[in-house]
């Protein structure tokens, strides 16, 4: 049977490498332009991760550059007494002191170099932390609300991504930039007071190296650039073979040698472009050499006639070449630091922003403090609109809850319960209207400590990876007792008697020993969970969605029946199980359509009673 043509469809790279084309079609000038503003930006976040090693990576560096000098200057001293007239042991003896101020200073500049070395590699693990903190400190702190905003969520993707693990390479680059330039203008120094004539022929010598260094740079940029979607390809072959959900099906319908063709042709296009890579690198780099090779060579043809008019003496040409190379060094490295700098600058610019971002969509600080309790909660004209949304979720919402009371709300799919609930726990702050605990405005007060005294089971719980007692207790610690009522009210007790390590049990099967649970099990851990908690308020947001009608019946016959002083809020599909509440709210459309106990609404012969017959006849 002959093979299926192949079909290699295209890859987009937009969402994964966001500035790769500012960075190949970006020049020169516009990089050295932005430089400045990096090295400062990176320097601050270096200062706030260490202001010891920032400073000692800083300092050693500039001692290193004063004895690159010394020991320039000194060489000079070396080569005038060897250079002079005279039997050669007095030269030699005459050169001596300059000999070891040039051995000191070499021993010392690798000395402070080292040191440098070892302050600035303290710094990394050091940046890596204060900016991991900063971002998850600022993700976990920003309004709920933040992460219904496609904006942010791209911006906090990118920033997670790669913005926070650029930080360090950005400082390192940074540093490396300022010492080579220190080195550059140590060098600069040395030969200006040689001969003013030199530094022009310093530029004369580095220019055409740097040239060559930054076309290495970009072509070396550009092709990583055009690899980029072959790569991605690759991979994603290459997890469709090795992976283990596709495993089943890459066999049961015999994909083996069609993905092995996929992989092949493009690993083949990978290496072409390698290949290619390697040819042009090849030619740059001897252009580049040979460019640098007039260059120097110019260099010597004017020190040989400066040196032939007597402009300047045989020791200062001697110290001028040693002085161009180390330049010359200095600059290579300056060049690659810069290149890359620029390229990290440009994703940590994307962490900086993020986070000048989130600072904006931090919860207002509470001018009150929160109510111990209340009597009664007042929601009134509630308004709600989710970011990027044309219709409003909530309009115009007014209800009243009661301590101690059970309310339910029920309405159909998308009518706006959770949003509304959202509301009433203090997870999003209402646009338009008011909600009072008594007379506190909550706008009022600390919206996390209005969240410490309401609890929420929800239908999405988290399947937290810690232990049974951590997934009831969420860190609080309130004593045994309180732990095992709150399981008991739940059901997780039986649970937690199934498992091999009780409530120390880990849950999660990527930990040795860990457990899994099944979804019903979790359910009754999460429903736990919100009895735990010290909570007025109690919201039953759909908790129950994975049970049957029965099973949850009977649970919300639990909660009702251990609220104990609690106010429960109950939000569910099935009006069977509301039929108890204390006073049941009708959503449609996001507004409130109707309202009182289930006698009433049913007498009312409303959307209500609508949506009970209905259901009803179902189970008949
Ligand atoms: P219910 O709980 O009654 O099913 P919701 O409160 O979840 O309703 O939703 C109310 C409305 O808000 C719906 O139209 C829904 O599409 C919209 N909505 C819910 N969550 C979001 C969100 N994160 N972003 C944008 N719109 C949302």
């Amino acid at each position: 049977m002959p093979d299926e043509p192949l079909e290699l469809s295209d890859i987009s790279i937009s969402d994964w490498y966001p500035h790769a084309d500012t960075m190949t079609e970006v020049g020169f000038p516009a990089i050295a332009r932005r430089l400045p503003a990096l090295i400062r930006q990176a320097l601050g976040i270096a200062w706030t991760a260490s202001r010891r090693d920032t400073l000692a990576t800083i300092a050693l560096s500039l001692l290193g550059g004063v004895f690159t000098a010394f020991g320039l200057l000194a060489t000079t001293g070396v080569l005038t007494a060897l250079f002079s007239q005279g039997p050669t042991p007095d030269r030699v003896m005459a050169a001596l002191p300059s000999l070891a101020v040039v051995a000191v200073s070499a021993t010392l500049r690798s000395a402070v170099g080292a040191g440098a070395g070892w302050a600035q590699a303290r710094l990394t693990p050091q940046i890596s932390r204060a900016t991991e903190q900063r971002l998850y400190g600022l993700t976990s702190h920003v309004e709920l609300v933040a992460y219904d905003d496609p904006e942010f969520h791209d911006a906090l993707e990118r920033a997670n991504n790669r913005g926070a693990v650029v930080a360090d390479s950005v400082v390192t680059e940074a540093l490396d930039v300022v010492t080579a330039a220190i080195g550059i203008c140590a060098t600069a120094g040395v030969l200006g007071v040689l001969h003013p004539v030199l530094l022009p022929l310093l530029l004369l010598a580095v220019l055409p190296d740097a040239w060559a260094a930054v076309r290495g740079a970009r072509m070396r940029y550009a092709t990583m650039y055009g690899l980029i979607p072959t790569r991605r390809h690759k991979w994603i072959v290459g997890d469709l073979l090795a992976e283990r959900s596709p495993a089943a099906e890459v066999r049961s319908f015999t994909m083996r040698s069609f993905l092995l063709r996929l992989y092949d042709a493009v690993a083949r296009a990978e290496q072409d472009l390698m290949l290619r890579l390697a040819r042009r690198q090849a030619v740059a780099r001897v252009l580049g050499e040979a460019l640098g090779g007039i260059g120097t060579g110019l260099v010597y043809v004017v020190l040989g006639l400066l040196l032939a008019g007597g402009a300047i003496p045989l020791a200062v040409a001697g110290t001028a070449v040693l002085a161009i190379r180390s330049a010359q060094q200095s600059l290579n490295n300056l060049m690659f630091a810069t290149n890359r700098l620029y390229e990290q600058g440009l994703y940590f610019t994307d962490f900086l922003e993020f986070c000048a971002d989130a600072e904006r969509r931090l919860p207002r600080a509470g001018r009150l403090p929160v109510p111990g309790g209340f009597e009664r909660i007042a929601v009134r004209d509630v308004t709600f609109t989710y970011p990027g949304s044309a219709t409003p979720a909530l309009r115009g919402v007014s209800l009243e809850i009661r301590r101690g009371e059970v309310v339910a709300l029920v309405g159909e799919n998308g009518s706006g319960k959770t949003t509304l609930a959202k509301i009433l726990a203090g997870l999003y702050a209402p646009a338009g209207g008011t909600v009072h605990w008594d007379d506190t405005d909550l706008a009022d007060v600390d919206p996390e400590a209005l969240r410490r005294r309401t609890a929420v089971i929800a239908q999405d719980h988290t399947r937290w990876p810690l232990t049974v007692r951590d997934n009831i207790t969420m860190g609080t610690d309130r004593g045994r007792p309180a732990l095992e009522r709150a399981a008991a009210v739940a059901g997780a007790d039986e649970v937690v008697a199934g498992l091999p390590l009780g409530y120390r049990t880990l849950l999660d099967r990527r930990f040795a020993g860990g457990q899994e649970l099944s979804g019903g099990q979790w359910q009754r851990i999460a429903v736990a969970r919100g009895f735990h908690r010290d909570a007025d308020l109690l919201i039953c947001d759909e908790p129950t969605a994975a049970l049957d009608a029965r099973a949850e019946h009977a649970l919300f016959e639990r909660i009702r029946a251990h609220a104990e002083g609690r106010t429960v809020i109950l939000i569910t599909h099935r009006l069977a199980s509301v039929r108890y509440a204390d006073r049941i709210y009708v959503l449609e459309h996001g507004g409130i359509a109707e309202h009182g106990s289930h006698e009433a609404l049913m007498r009312n012969d409303g959307l209500y009673a609508d949506l009970y017959t209905l259901q009803a006849s179902a189970y008949k």
